[in-house]
């Protein structure tokens, strides 16, 4: 392995192929308890006028992290872009470009979180087939104003998403 990663992934962690979402997922290969460290997601910083729908994997390799900025992976199958989507997740934010267990996680389980805790804009709006009770069909940039997921995600959506609920909060 010769290729130097930005992001730095749980040695824990392993990803792997999983065609039913997109072609990779995060595999817990040694029991993680709640509030252990995933992943730390590095790369570039840019705003969404910089935003290259075109690059190849765009919506693995771009996370929003504050109003109008996003993290940009330069890497193409970095393993640490492997983190898939569920309505009903295991991992939440900690902090704009982190991820942790939001539980106990066994080896052998899929790592995923809700990209509703990250994404407050439209650029990377999709259809869900996640298959869990919860899930909601279509995952969109306005999802964090659903009071089910903020209840159930408080504490683990992206700094700049909580500043917006507590503003939310105090303008009702
Ligand atoms: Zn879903």
């Amino acid at each position: 392995m010769t290729e130097k990663f930005y992001s730095w992934l749980s040695p824990k962690l392993e990803a792997g192929p999983f065609h039913q979402k997109g072609g990779c997922g995060i595999i817990a290969r040694q029991p993680i308890a709640k509030g252990e460290v995933l992943v730390m997601w590095g790369g570039r910083i840019i705003t969404s006028s910089e935003l290259d729908f075109s690059v190849p994997d765009f919506s693995k390799r771009v996370l929003q992290v504050d109003e109008d900025l996003f993290l940009f992976n330069p890497l193409v199958n970095d393993p640490a872009d492997c983190f898939n989507h569920s309505c009903d997740p295991n991992a939440g934010m900690n902090g704009p470009t982190s991820l942790i267990a939001m539980g106990d996680i066994a080896v052998g389980e899929e790592i995923t979180f809700d990209y509703a805790m990250c994404d407050g804009s439209a650029y990377d709006e999709f259809d869900c087939n996640c298959e869990m009770p919860r899930c909601r069909h279509h995952v969109s940039g306005a999802d964090w104003k659903i009071p089910d997921l903020q209840e159930r995600y408080a504490g683990y959506f992206s700094p700049y998403l909580h500043r917006r609920i507590a503003a939310s909060v105090l303008h009702l």
